[in-house]
């Protein structure tokens, strides 16, 4: 029996988020939870926030909880309506929902009211530093910062100074709001920080309304209070800011309390994360767009054919804790991999053909393939096997080493789920260059049925060369080169070569599948299918070979 406090399922704990919620849920300090998804909307999410995403959510889910899609649009000049609609559109891909799409715009009028208040109460004060003078008079980890000659403006001088500043009477930059706490702070984010600045700038959503805008650090608790959120759930590098995100709470009363908990930022070897990053690449040129199939964004991997539930079962195998570190690239394919593995139809395509004649077969007939052998309720296919094949050019080889199993002249092989062949004949151009091999079958050797005595090693993928399809295959390497790389500059780390193009042939059954339909591309790995210009791609989502070291 799961322990019930008012109503709610105290889930077991799985992380130490859900460890603090089942004890607050015992203590009765909360009675139920509250999250929010809280994207800035000055680019594309990416699997970042996803990890983000699977917090949020999936913590509100577990508690059967609400989480809002918070909209953090306090920095007017970088916001644009593209990237909320593509936030929108990511958030459903992943098959989360939000309870009320929610911006830090709406809450405009609030915040003004609750600085107001803190004038009122005498703790925070119209400063006419500079933003070079507040950073020198800041003070380091180890000095003091030092007090503005401003701090000591009276209640009635601060309320109309900042009104002026909310009228527009004053340039960017002229004057900002302080909150009055501690310029001896060990902590340098209670030294009188900023809470809101000038600017006179458009925002995508209220226009000129304003010209003043708060700062994140004093929007972000007054925002989460407004909406009820009980946990305010982010990232390591607000641990800092926690104690003005408390100072705000208590001053100004706020009752129940917010509470802030941050947790370790998803990092991955070879991914580029951060939305600044991925704008310069997309601007650059460097990818396609922001949905090109080697970006780690949702867009990206959308189109690169990565199922959701592989994402998160990547997140909730990499865990929630409280420690920075940095992911194996190899472990999210691993994952992928894995969810292929078991979902994904088997087919077959060559990419780089050579064409294989069987001299003593005449006609076709139909072999028999597992749609999925690991999922037994998949069942059979049929595909026409006949004289003329497609093969890998790299399974034949002219000049074998030791232990080669595949094509050499003189030696046995099994074409996949047919039958055995003899390779007899290399056929070469003027220039020495193998363009077909000539093979006699063995009649007695059908896949199911073999009485042919004869044990072929290596068993090799064909496809029909009278029903195949011209294929454009498309395989990826990072966009970032490996760990040996890390900590450079990420212009030196980028591999400009990262996208490989190849003209291949496909059994017809691709050429017939549905856009986006993923395959297990026997031998060659996990690819979907696109058509462009009425020319069918596959392009790879995953490679065959796991070389991740679990
Ligand atoms: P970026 O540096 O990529 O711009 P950000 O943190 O500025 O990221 P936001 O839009 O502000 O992006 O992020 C929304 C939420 O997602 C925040 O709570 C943030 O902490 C979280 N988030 C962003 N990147 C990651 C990550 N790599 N791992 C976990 N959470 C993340
Ligand atoms: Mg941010």
């Amino acid at each position: 029996m799961r322990p019930r406090h008012k109503g709610f399922d105290m889930a077991e704990a799985t992380n130490f988020i859900e460890q603090i919620i089942n004890e607050e849920l015992e203590s009765g300090k909360v009675t139920g939870v509250q999250t929010r998804f809280p994207p800035e909307p000055n680019g594309y999410l990416h699997i970042g926030h996803a990890k983000s995403m699977y917090v949020n959510f999936g913590t509100a889910e577990k508690y059967g909880g609400k989480c809002n899609l918070f909209f953090d649009d306090t920095n007017p000049s970088k916001e644009k309506t593209e990237y909320v609609e593509a936030i929108r559109a990511d958030i459903r891909w992943m098959g989360y929902h939000w309870e009320k799409e929610v911006y830090a715009s709406d809450f405009f009028p609030v915040i003004y009211e609750d600085a107001v208040k803190l004038i009122k109460m005498g703790k925070a004060y119209v400063c006419d530093l500079s933003a070079d003078e507040i950073r020198e008079t800041r003070g380091t980890l180890t000095e003091p910062g030092r007090e503005s000659p401003y701090r000591g403006r009276s209640i009635e001088e601060n309320l109309r100074l900042f009104e002026e500043m909310k009228e527009g009477r004053y340039a960017d930059g002229e004057k900002c709001l302080r909150a009055k706490i501690d310029m001896a702070s060990p902590n340098i984010n209670l030294r009188d920080p900023v809470i809101y600045r000038i600017l006179h700038a458009a925002h995508h959503r209220t226009g000129d309304t304003w010209c003043i805008y708060p700062m994140y650090d004093f929007a972000h608790p007054i925002c989460d209070y407004m909406q009820g959120v009980t946990h305010s759930l982010c990232t390591l590098e607000f641990e800092d800011h926690r104690p003005l995100y408390d100072w705000v709470g208590l001053t100004l009363g706020f009752s129940p309390k917010p509470r802030q908990i941050e947790f370790a930022r998803l990092n991955i070897t070879n991914l580029v994360m951060s939305k600044r990053y991925l704008k310069k690449l997309v601007e650059d040129g460097a990818v396609h767009g922001w949905d090109d199939p080697r970006m780690p964004t949702l867009a990206g991997l959308r189109n690169r054919g990565i199922p959701v539930p592989a994402i998160k079962d990547f997140c909730a195998r990499a865990g929630i804790t409280k420690a920075n570190s940095e992911c194996e690239i190899g472990y999210f394919e691993a994952c992928v991999r894995e969810y292929l593995n078991a979902h994904a139809p088997r087919a077959m395509a060559v990419v780089e053909p050579l064409k294989l004649t069987v001299t003593n077969y005449e006609g076709s007939e139909e072999v028999d393939f597992d749609v999925n052998q690991l999922d037994p309720e998949a069942g059979t296919r049929k595909v026409r096997f006949g004289r003329t094949l497609y093969v890998e050019r790299s399974d034949f080889s002219l000049d074998p080493p030791p232990k080669y199993y595949r094509l050499k002249i003189g030696g046995y092989v099994r074409l996949k789920n047919a039958y055995i062949v003899r390779c007899d004949e290399a056929v070469t151009d003027e220039a020495g260059n193998v363009t077909e091999v000539k093979c006699t079958y063995l009649p007695e050797s059908r896949s199911g049925s073999d009485k042919s005595g004869v044990k072929a090693k290596g068993v090799i993928h064909w496809v029909n060369a009278e029903t195949a399809a011209d294929a454009e295959i498309r395989k990826y390497d990072h966009l970032l080169r490996d760990a040996d790389y890390a900590g450079q500059d990420f212009s030196e780390r980028m591999n400009y070569d990262s996208e490989h193009v190849f003209c291949g042939k496909a059994e017809p059954a691709l050429a017939a599948a549905a856009d986006g339909d993923s395959f297990q591309l026997m031998r060659t790995g996990y690819y979907k299918k696109a058509t462009e210009g009425g020319k069918l791609i596959l392009s790879e989502i995953v490679s065959l070979k796991d070389n991740f070291n679990k």
